[in-house]
């Protein structure tokens, strides 16, 4: 999936797709993977657009909340990650179970 898709890159598909996410996003909290399957758009589409997200909810009630990615096996945080891609391991116990991160709106 390296071709280059113009189409996404029309105004009015970007704000319908952010509108979107955003709807889902005020009923439950999601993982990028999770948006990705709701919306119909490749996860790697969506991390472009959650940054964009967060500026556009700065004008309403609410706002984006990012739960950081979590090592499952020694609970190590990775808040310093602000991409919204899931870390491959863990630099602490190398393990390579990571919880994803979770993205809200409220
Ligand atoms: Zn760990």
């Amino acid at each position: 999936m390296t071709r280059q898709d113009n189409r996404s890159e029309l105004p009015e598909r970007k704000e319908t797709v952010r509108r979107k996410i955003l709807s889902l996003l005020s009923d439950r909290p999601l993982t990028a993977r999770q948006i990705s399957g709701l919306v119909g758009i490749p996860e790697k589409e969506v991390v472009v657009h959650l940054p964009h997200i967060q500026k556009t909810v700065g004008t309403l009630k609410g706002r984006l909340a990012v739960t950081p990615a979590e090592c499952r096996q020694c609970g190590f945080v990775f808040r310093k990650r602000e991409r919204p891609k899931k870390p491959g391991r863990c630099p602490i116990c190398r393990g390579e179970s990571i919880s994803e991160p979770l993205f809200s709106f409220g």
